[in-house]
């Protein structure tokens, strides 16, 4: 029997707010434990909470972006459990009327589009974070997270395979950084993905006994647990066995899945209305107004840069991969009028030395004035493709403009054929053998005396008149 994988994918995200959702207290990360604290987000008797209202401005934002309907009223919920980490003993979050419904992204697998729904958004808090020292006799809990802003993406079961999964994923990161509502650090756990599955025959509409899936911290963990979970859950299948609903934790080292906690076990959130918090009402003009100011999403960035600048898609989806690079190509490819080569730059010498060199596009060295301006100097026949290599890398280390460096080295083409020539005429002298080996038809050689002349011009001839002078004259007896 074949079986079909269905997924759906719950995604926490950080909110890129100053301070925490429900405090004034900082949001800043890696600060000393337990520093970014007050009574509210520690849990005291008698606080109240008091909303950020830029966390309802972000997530209205990720709504938007992502077709969701914004709920006009929406409240809150307490969440009840017991952990250490959660000093007041609930989470607030949304449960039966979230911010945000009836959403999608669209996925592109193996250049087909896939829409996957997404079922809501809602906002809640962060928990604190226990850190177990195995040598120290005691746990600690550090309560700078508890508080800080996330949105909660749940995903419907629309999802088939692991790449659809990871596709899905990296459209919500990207869109989420794009928007800069989330930093979308993975290691750090500001994107963070909890994964539901189940198998069920193919061309069965019933959904089979899901298992849910935790402690994936990248998207290749996200890859490898599901890809193992299918597998697995196939195996139970296939032996007529019956998959136990529960919790798994992925455990990279190994690339296994192990069980977590079981139903028994399952939690009974016993969520009720928040009494302390009043319910949101959402203007239509503040919708507006944020619907105003999205940016335009990576996903029509790419397929704009295909027609606007008629790149292949390939090129389009690197240079994408954030706003400033977009920003940057954009402005290279305007200013040089030389959208393709402007490309292969980018693409080619701009990322290859931020990456070596650990680098953000905003930190480059080489703006994208400055390199539209090398460009031109290579359109206009000043130096060579060969020579702008170097002037490339001489921009890179000093920051100089390129007709300074071109100046100071004594780099501009030569063009005047009468030089060209004469060091022409001096290479054929100087090898009478290979030339004379080139006219019995070693062919092969012409390159060779291409080679010697660009030597004896430090690479600044003009590679057509080298060509034209050295064909004339290797023809002529
Ligand atoms: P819970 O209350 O356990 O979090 P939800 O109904 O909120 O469950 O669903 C959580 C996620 O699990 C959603 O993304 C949903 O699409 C997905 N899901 C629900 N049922 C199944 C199933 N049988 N197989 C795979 N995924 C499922
Ligand atoms: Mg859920
Ligand atoms: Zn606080």
């Amino acid at each position: 029997m074949e079986f079909e994988p269905v997924i759906g994918l719950e995604v926490h995200a950080q909110l890129l707010t100053n301070t925490k959702i429900f405090c004034g207290c900082s949001t800043r990360f890696g600060e000393a434990p337990n520093s970014n604290t007050c009574p509210v987000c520690s849990g005291m008797p008698g606080v109240l909470p008091v909303l950020n209202r830029k966390v309802v401005e972000y997530t209205i934002k990720m709504g938007l972006a992502t077709g969701c309907r914004i709920n006009r009223v929406n409240t809150w919920a307490r969440k009840n459990y017991f952990y250490p980490d959660l000093p007041k003993g609930y989470q607030i979050t949304q449960f039966a009327e979230p911010i945000a419904e009836h959403g999608y992204v669209d996925v592109e697998i193996d250049g087909s589009k896939k829409r996957i729904g997404i079922t809501r958004i809602h906002m809640e808090e962060d928990a604190g974070k226990s850190i177990h020292d195995e040598h120290q006799p005691a746990s600690y809990i550090d309560l700078n997270r508890a508080g800080v802003p996330l949105i909660e993406i749940v995903s419907d079961p629309d999802i088939r395979s692991a790449e659809e999964g990871v596709g899905y994923l990296r459209r919500l990161h990207e869109i989420l950084v794009y928007l800069d509502i989330c930093d979308g650090n993975m290691e750090e756990g500001s994107f963070r993905c909890d994964a539901n599955i189940s198998l069920r025959p193919k061309g069965q509409e019933k959904f089979g006994i899901r298992a849910e899936l935790k402690n994936m911290n990248s998207f290749k963990h996200v890859q490898r647990a599901l890809e193992y979970e299918i597998k697995r859950q196939q195996y139970i299948l296939e032996s007529g066995g019956v998959v136990v609903q529960e919790t798994r934790l992925w455990n990279d080292a190994q690339g296994v899945t192990h069980p977590m906690r079981g139903k028994e076990e399952a939690h009974d959130y016993r969520y009720f209305p928040d009494p302390d918090l009043v319910a949101i009402h959402i203007s239509d003009e503040w919708i507006e107004g944020i619907r105003e100011t999205l940016p335009e999403l990576p996903m029509e960035k790419r397929e704009r840069f295909v027609v606007q600048y008629d790149i292949p898609l390939y090129d389009a989806q690197v240079l994408t991969a954030s706003r400033a690079l977009a920003d940057y190509y954009e402005e290279v490819a305007g200013k040089s009028g030389k959208p393709k080569i402007a490309s292969n730059w980018v693409m080619g010498d701009v990322l290859g030395h931020l990456r070596e060199d650990k680098k953000d596009i905003e930190e480059s060295p080489v703006s994208a004035d400055s390199l539209a301006a090398m460009i031109h100097l290579i359109e206009d026949g000043t130096i060579s493709g060969k020579i702008a290599k170097e002037v490339f890398e001489e921009m890179w280390k000093t920051g100089k403009e390129p007709t300074v460096i071109v100046e100071e080295k004594g780099l501009v083409q030569i063009t005047d054929t009468g030089a060209i020539e004469q060091v022409v005429d001096d290479i054929l002298e100087a090898n009478q053998e290979q030339v004379e080996a080139y006219r019995q038809g070693k062919e092969k050689l012409f390159g060779f005396f291409v080679g010697q002349v660009m030597k004896a011009t430090r690479g600044k001839a003009n590679p057509k008149l080298v060509n034209a002078l050295l064909n004339r004259k290797l023809s002529a007896r």
